[in-house]
């Protein structure tokens, strides 16, 4: 068996391929690109709940012209008739699907697929592991927003340990030059990712006034058992609220990678802000996932 080109995380790609990705996204939201998956088999397989991502994929499969199946856990022989993931890869391989796009909590999970699946595969999700869609759409906000990123600085802030997001987004940053300063309490904070272009943070109000961008996360609840700190310590240190808005610069965006809890991470105030990029997102979420499906079926030329 041939193994074809996959999408496990960022660092599956070189920076030459990410602008590429890029170039095409924006080509692909300018003009529909017409059917280049036109016969090919693309099987959905989401193991935990996902609402812009599934529903991404989704337009993106169908924009392209691809036979879309989606595969609900209870559906699959794999979670109640004992095949091994290996030989459902292989099953759909026979079948003739040639893209699985997967989210699972099991991080390597879809790199597990990739092995045995005669086809390409994509992660949308692997537990605390990695995102790499996310993190390109998200990286393509910002590139809107400022064009290259060399010498920007990108605040993420909040639970970054248990944020798959936030793993892949640093890296993506860190490859095209941003500065990636991740901030949260103690708790929350991966020291191992310090290095180059990357650094640690934990007051969100003594760098507030350098950023240009401020990307919030979620408290991943549902990856711990016991909350490390408390709601209110962590509002009072880590929520951008009205008053901590009033100090960021005029330019600075602030982006979330859904979904947000109000109250927690953000207030309403953020909602109204005109530098809240959320919606733009979403957006591309579409084109970057055509691009993503459009690159690894049929890939530029070397
Ligand atoms: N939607 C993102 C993810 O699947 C972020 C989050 O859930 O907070 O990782």
């Amino acid at each position: 068996m041939r193994i074809r080109r996959s999408l496990i995380d960022l660092d599956d790609l070189t920076p030459r391929e990410l602008r590429y990705i890029f170039e095409r996204t924006e080509q692909f939201e300018r003009t529909p690109p017409g059917p280049l998956l036109q016969g090919l088999g693309c099987v959905n397989m989401f193991f935990e709940e996902s609402t812009r991502t599934f529903t991404s994929f989704n337009l993106a499969e169908s924009r392209l012209g691809a036979a879309v199946i989606n595969l609900a856990p209870k559906n699959l022989s794999l979670a109640t008739k004992g095949e091994t993931l290996e030989d459902t890869a292989l099953t759909l391989g026979a079948l003739g699907i040639s893209i699985i796009v997967v989210r699972h909590h099991q991080p390597g999970f879809p790199q597990r697929i990739a092995l045995a699946f005669d086809g390409h595969v994509v992660n949308a999700g692997d537990g605390v592991h990695a995102h790499p869609t996310q993190a390109l759409l998200d990286i393509y906000t910002l590139r809107e927003e400022f064009g290259p990123l060399k010498g920007r600085t990108v605040g993420i802030v909040g639970d970054v340990l248990h944020s798959r997001v936030a793993h892949s987004t640093m890296r993506g940053l860190q490859r095209l030059g941003a500065a990636v300063v991740l901030i949260g309490p103690e708790c929350f904070l991966p020291h191992d990712y310090a290095g180059a272009g990357i650094s640690v943070e934990r007051d969100f109000d003594a760098i507030l006034p350098r950023l240009d961008a401020i990307v919030l996360l979620r408290i991943q609840r549902e990856r711990f058992v016991e909350m490390p700190i408390s709601d209110e310590e962590y509002i009072a240190g880590y929520r951008l609220d009205e008053r901590r808005l009033a100090r960021v610069r005029n330019e600075t965006i602030v982006m979330h990678p859904g979904p947000y809890n109000r109250g927690m991470e953000l207030d309403d105030s953020v909602l109204k802000f005109a530098g809240w990029r959320y919606a733009r997102q979403v957006h591309h979420g579409v084109g970057v996932r055509m691009a993503v499906l459009d690159f690894l079926v049929n890939p530029p030329a070397k």
